[in-house]
Protein backbone atom coordinates (compact mmCIF):
# COMPACT_ATOMS: atom_id res chain seq x y z
CA UNK A 1 0.00 0.00 0.00
CA UNK A 2 2.43 2.77 1.08
CA UNK A 3 4.88 1.15 -1.87
CA UNK A 4 2.40 2.08 -4.50
CA UNK A 5 1.72 5.45 -2.56
CA UNK A 6 4.91 6.78 -2.49
CA UNK A 7 5.32 5.54 -6.08
CA UNK A 8 2.46 8.12 -7.45
CA UNK A 9 3.70 11.00 -5.70
CA UNK A 10 7.28 10.01 -7.61
CA UNK A 11 5.97 10.35 -10.57
CA UNK A 12 4.92 13.54 -10.24
CA UNK A 13 7.86 15.12 -8.71
CA UNK A 14 11.56 13.24 -8.97
CA UNK A 15 14.44 14.98 -7.24
CA UNK A 16 16.44 13.65 -9.53
CA UNK A 17 15.09 15.88 -12.39
CA UNK A 18 14.59 18.86 -10.22
CA UNK A 19 18.90 19.39 -9.51
CA UNK A 20 20.46 20.22 -12.15
CA UNK A 21 23.36 18.69 -13.41
CA UNK A 22 25.98 20.57 -11.73
CA UNK A 23 24.47 20.08 -8.19
CA UNK A 24 24.22 16.54 -8.50
CA UNK A 25 28.15 16.36 -9.20
CA UNK A 26 29.18 17.54 -6.27
CA UNK A 27 26.78 15.63 -4.52
CA UNK A 28 28.52 13.51 -1.39
CA UNK A 29 26.37 10.75 -1.88
CA UNK A 30 26.92 10.48 -5.62
CA UNK A 31 30.70 10.40 -5.40
CA UNK A 32 30.58 7.52 -2.38
CA UNK A 33 28.25 5.31 -4.63
CA UNK A 34 30.09 6.00 -7.47
CA UNK A 35 32.96 4.42 -6.09
CA UNK A 36 31.69 1.43 -3.70
CA UNK A 37 29.48 -1.31 -4.20
CA UNK A 38 29.06 -2.23 -0.55
CA UNK A 39 28.32 0.37 2.13
CA UNK A 40 30.06 1.01 5.86
CA UNK A 41 27.41 -0.74 8.74
CA UNK A 42 27.45 0.50 11.46
CA UNK A 43 24.52 -1.84 13.50
CA UNK A 44 21.74 -3.63 12.29
CA UNK A 45 19.20 -5.20 14.71
CA UNK A 46 15.39 -6.33 15.02
CA UNK A 47 13.18 -4.11 16.78
CA UNK A 48 10.31 -1.74 16.51
CA UNK A 49 10.09 1.44 14.94
CA UNK A 50 9.72 3.85 18.21
CA UNK A 51 8.61 7.03 16.79
CA UNK A 52 6.47 8.64 14.07
CA UNK A 53 4.01 7.54 11.57
CA UNK A 54 4.98 3.90 12.64
CA UNK A 55 5.41 3.43 15.80
CA UNK A 56 5.20 0.27 17.50
CA UNK A 57 5.30 -1.63 14.28
CA UNK A 58 7.81 -4.18 13.69
CA UNK A 59 11.24 -3.25 11.39
CA UNK A 60 14.55 -4.26 11.14
CA UNK A 61 17.21 -1.52 11.13
CA UNK A 62 19.96 -1.06 9.36
CA UNK A 63 22.46 1.55 10.39
CA UNK A 64 24.77 3.18 8.15
CA UNK A 65 28.06 3.99 9.67
CA UNK A 66 29.00 8.05 8.71
CA UNK A 67 27.33 11.55 8.90
CA UNK A 68 28.96 14.86 8.17
CA UNK A 69 26.42 17.09 10.31
CA UNK A 70 28.26 16.14 13.92
CA UNK A 71 25.04 17.72 15.85
CA UNK A 72 26.02 18.26 19.56
CA UNK A 73 23.63 16.06 20.77
CA UNK A 74 23.78 12.97 18.75
CA UNK A 75 22.52 9.98 20.12
CA UNK A 76 23.99 7.60 17.33
CA UNK A 77 27.33 8.74 17.73
CA UNK A 78 28.93 5.80 17.11
CA UNK A 79 28.39 6.02 14.02
CA UNK A 80 30.99 8.89 13.67
CA UNK A 81 32.15 10.17 16.41
CA UNK A 82 36.20 9.81 16.66
CA UNK A 83 36.08 8.74 20.16
CA UNK A 84 34.02 6.02 18.85
CA UNK A 85 35.21 4.65 15.96
CA UNK A 86 35.60 1.03 16.42
CA UNK A 87 38.57 -0.19 17.09
CA UNK A 88 38.61 -3.11 13.70
CA UNK A 89 37.24 -1.11 11.47
CA UNK A 90 34.21 -0.31 10.21
CA UNK A 91 32.52 -3.40 8.54
CA UNK A 92 31.45 -3.26 5.19
CA UNK A 93 28.49 -5.32 3.37
CA UNK A 94 27.07 -6.12 -0.11
CA UNK A 95 23.79 -5.02 -1.13
CA UNK A 96 23.18 -8.91 -1.22
CA UNK A 97 24.91 -9.58 1.90
CA UNK A 98 22.27 -6.75 3.74
CA UNK A 99 19.04 -8.16 1.82
CA UNK A 100 19.96 -11.71 3.35
CA UNK A 101 19.56 -10.36 6.98
CA UNK A 102 16.30 -8.98 5.84
CA UNK A 103 15.00 -11.76 4.14
CA UNK A 104 16.24 -14.27 6.98
CA UNK A 105 14.44 -11.78 9.48
CA UNK A 106 11.25 -12.31 7.28
CA UNK A 107 11.15 -8.27 7.53
CA UNK A 108 8.10 -6.47 5.95
CA UNK A 109 9.46 -3.23 7.13
CA UNK A 110 12.85 -2.08 6.91
CA UNK A 111 14.47 1.26 8.99
CA UNK A 112 17.59 2.60 6.86
CA UNK A 113 19.52 5.08 9.18
CA UNK A 114 22.25 6.10 10.78
CA UNK A 115 24.36 8.22 10.94
CA UNK A 116 23.02 9.82 7.68
CA UNK A 117 21.77 7.32 4.88
CA UNK A 118 21.72 9.31 2.35
CA UNK A 119 25.06 9.28 2.01
CA UNK A 120 24.74 6.08 0.30
CA UNK A 121 22.80 4.58 -2.42
CA UNK A 122 19.81 2.19 -1.30
CA UNK A 123 18.29 1.66 -4.53
CA UNK A 124 20.35 -2.01 -5.68
CA UNK A 125 19.43 -3.37 -2.35
CA UNK A 126 15.83 -3.79 -3.88
CA UNK A 127 17.34 -6.50 -6.29
CA UNK A 128 17.63 -8.80 -2.82
CA UNK A 129 14.52 -8.52 -0.71
CA UNK A 130 11.01 -9.65 -1.19
CA UNK A 131 8.98 -6.66 -3.46
CA UNK A 132 6.46 -6.65 -0.76
CA UNK A 133 9.06 -4.96 1.49
CA UNK A 134 8.37 -1.64 2.60
CA UNK A 135 11.83 0.74 2.61
CA UNK A 136 11.98 3.49 5.23
CA UNK A 137 14.57 6.15 5.47
CA UNK A 138 15.37 8.07 8.44
CA UNK A 139 17.53 11.40 7.04
CA UNK A 140 18.69 15.15 7.82
CA UNK A 141 17.20 15.57 4.46
CA UNK A 142 20.56 17.86 3.94
CA UNK A 143 21.66 15.36 1.24
CA UNK A 144 20.18 14.28 -2.22
CA UNK A 145 18.08 11.31 -2.05
CA UNK A 146 18.26 10.01 -5.66
CA UNK A 147 16.81 7.12 -4.14
CA UNK A 148 13.49 8.81 -3.28
CA UNK A 149 11.42 6.85 -6.04
CA UNK A 150 12.47 3.55 -4.37
CA UNK A 151 11.77 4.25 -0.78
CA UNK A 152 8.11 3.89 0.72
CA UNK A 153 8.48 5.90 3.23
CA UNK A 154 10.77 9.49 3.99
CA UNK A 155 11.58 10.58 7.60
CA UNK A 156 13.41 14.13 7.79
CA UNK A 157 14.75 15.13 10.77
CA UNK A 158 16.44 18.68 9.62
CA UNK A 159 19.40 19.75 11.67
CA UNK A 160 21.08 22.88 11.78
CA UNK A 161 24.63 22.32 11.02
CA UNK A 162 23.48 21.21 7.33
CA UNK A 163 19.93 22.31 6.62
CA UNK A 164 17.22 20.17 4.65
CA UNK A 165 16.82 20.79 0.68
CA UNK A 166 13.49 21.92 -0.22
CA UNK A 167 13.21 19.04 -2.30
CA UNK A 168 13.70 16.40 0.36
CA UNK A 169 10.72 18.66 2.70
CA UNK A 170 8.58 18.32 0.31
CA UNK A 171 9.33 14.73 -0.39
CA UNK A 172 9.03 13.55 3.28
CA UNK A 173 6.45 11.67 4.27
CA UNK A 174 6.86 13.17 7.84
CA UNK A 175 8.91 15.61 9.07
CA UNK A 176 10.91 15.57 12.74
CA UNK A 177 11.79 18.91 14.00
CA UNK A 178 14.27 18.07 17.47
CA UNK A 179 13.08 20.68 20.04
CA UNK A 180 16.58 21.51 22.40
CA UNK A 181 14.91 24.59 23.54
CA UNK A 182 11.88 26.42 24.37
CA UNK A 183 12.76 28.67 21.02
CA UNK A 184 13.39 25.49 19.07
CA UNK A 185 10.29 25.62 17.62
CA UNK A 186 9.80 29.31 16.32
CA UNK A 187 12.91 29.00 14.91
CA UNK A 188 12.66 25.71 13.23
CA UNK A 189 8.85 27.35 11.43
CA UNK A 190 10.49 30.17 10.20
CA UNK A 191 13.93 28.80 8.83
CA UNK A 192 11.73 25.83 6.82
CA UNK A 193 9.55 28.70 5.75
CA UNK A 194 12.06 30.41 4.22
CA UNK A 195 13.75 26.78 3.00
CA UNK A 196 10.31 25.81 1.62
CA UNK A 197 9.29 29.56 0.38
CA UNK A 198 6.10 29.74 1.93
CA UNK A 199 4.84 30.00 5.47
CA UNK A 200 5.96 26.58 6.99
CA UNK A 201 2.67 26.59 8.70
CA UNK A 202 0.84 26.96 5.18
CA UNK A 203 2.86 24.34 3.89
CA UNK A 204 1.91 21.83 6.82
CA UNK A 205 -1.54 22.83 6.82
CA UNK A 206 -1.93 22.12 3.10
CA UNK A 207 0.19 18.62 3.10
CA UNK A 208 -1.94 17.60 6.33
CA UNK A 209 -5.24 18.24 4.31
CA UNK A 210 -4.40 16.96 1.04
CA UNK A 211 -5.47 13.11 0.91
CA UNK A 212 -3.18 12.50 -2.25
CA UNK A 213 -0.20 13.13 -0.25
CA UNK A 214 -0.90 11.75 3.00
CA UNK A 215 0.27 9.71 5.81
CA UNK A 216 2.02 13.20 6.87
CA UNK A 217 2.71 14.78 9.86
CA UNK A 218 5.14 16.59 11.48
CA UNK A 219 6.27 15.67 14.80
CA UNK A 220 7.94 17.90 17.93
CA UNK A 221 10.29 15.46 19.71
CA UNK A 222 12.03 16.86 22.86
CA UNK A 223 15.61 16.35 22.18
CA UNK A 224 16.32 13.18 24.61
CA UNK A 225 18.92 14.88 26.90
CA UNK A 226 16.01 17.33 27.58
CA UNK A 227 13.46 15.42 27.86
CA UNK A 228 12.72 16.31 31.18
CA UNK A 229 13.00 20.13 31.11
CA UNK A 230 10.07 21.53 31.61
CA UNK A 231 10.58 24.48 29.03
CA UNK A 232 10.96 22.14 26.28
CA UNK A 233 8.41 19.84 27.23
CA UNK A 234 5.83 23.07 27.77
CA UNK A 235 6.91 24.50 24.30
CA UNK A 236 5.55 21.17 22.82
CA UNK A 237 2.55 20.95 24.47
CA UNK A 238 1.42 24.99 24.20
CA UNK A 239 2.56 24.45 20.38
CA UNK A 240 0.53 21.53 19.47
CA UNK A 241 -2.67 22.91 21.51
CA UNK A 242 -2.34 26.66 19.54
CA UNK A 243 -1.73 24.75 16.52
CA UNK A 244 -3.89 21.11 16.54
CA UNK A 245 -3.92 20.96 12.92
CA UNK A 246 -0.53 21.18 12.67
CA UNK A 247 2.43 19.50 15.16
CA UNK A 248 1.98 15.82 16.88
CA UNK A 249 3.86 15.21 20.07
CA UNK A 250 6.85 13.06 19.77
CA UNK A 251 8.86 10.62 21.91
CA UNK A 252 11.38 7.94 21.22
CA UNK A 253 9.37 4.82 23.06
CA UNK A 254 12.35 2.44 21.99
CA UNK A 255 14.45 4.48 24.40
CA UNK A 256 12.25 3.61 27.10
CA UNK A 257 11.99 -0.59 25.51
CA UNK A 258 15.81 -0.52 24.79
CA UNK A 259 14.15 -3.24 21.96
CA UNK A 260 17.12 -2.77 20.20
CA UNK A 261 19.50 -4.02 23.17
CA UNK A 262 17.68 -7.58 22.94
CA UNK A 263 19.87 -7.97 19.48
CA UNK A 264 22.95 -8.87 19.65
CA UNK A 265 24.10 -6.96 17.00
CA UNK A 266 23.03 -3.99 17.93
CA UNK A 267 25.63 -1.46 18.82
CA UNK A 268 26.17 0.02 22.00
CA UNK A 269 24.08 3.72 22.31
CA UNK A 270 26.60 6.26 22.23
CA UNK A 271 24.87 9.51 23.21
CA UNK A 272 26.56 12.93 23.27
CA UNK A 273 23.65 14.93 24.57
CA UNK A 274 25.44 18.15 24.72
CA UNK A 275 28.61 17.33 26.14
CA UNK A 276 31.54 19.67 25.99
CA UNK A 277 34.41 17.60 26.69
CA UNK A 278 33.18 15.19 23.91
CA UNK A 279 34.53 18.59 21.60
CA UNK A 280 31.13 19.61 20.71
S1 LIG B 1 21.90 13.35 15.14
FE1 LIG B 1 21.76 12.36 13.15
S2 LIG B 1 22.34 13.98 11.69
FE2 LIG B 1 23.07 14.64 13.72
S3 LIG B 1 25.22 13.89 13.86
FE3 LIG B 1 23.88 12.32 14.77
S4 LIG B 1 23.50 10.88 13.11
FE4 LIG B 1 24.21 12.79 12.17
Amino acid sequence: MLSSMKRTQSSHLNPKEIKSGAERKFCPAFYITMKNTTIPIHEHFNAFQGEGLHMGRAAYFIRSYGCPLKCPWCDSAGTWHKDYRPVEGVKRMSYAAIGKLITDADARTVILTGGEPALFKWEPLREHIPSTTNLHIETSGSLLLHDASDLDFITVSPKWNKLPTRENLIYANEIKIIVEDAESIVKWEKQLGAILGVSFENFVRLRVQSSSWKPFAVWLHPEWSERDNPDVLNSISNTIKAKPDLYRAGYQLHKLYQCDALDPNSAELVPLGGCPSKGY
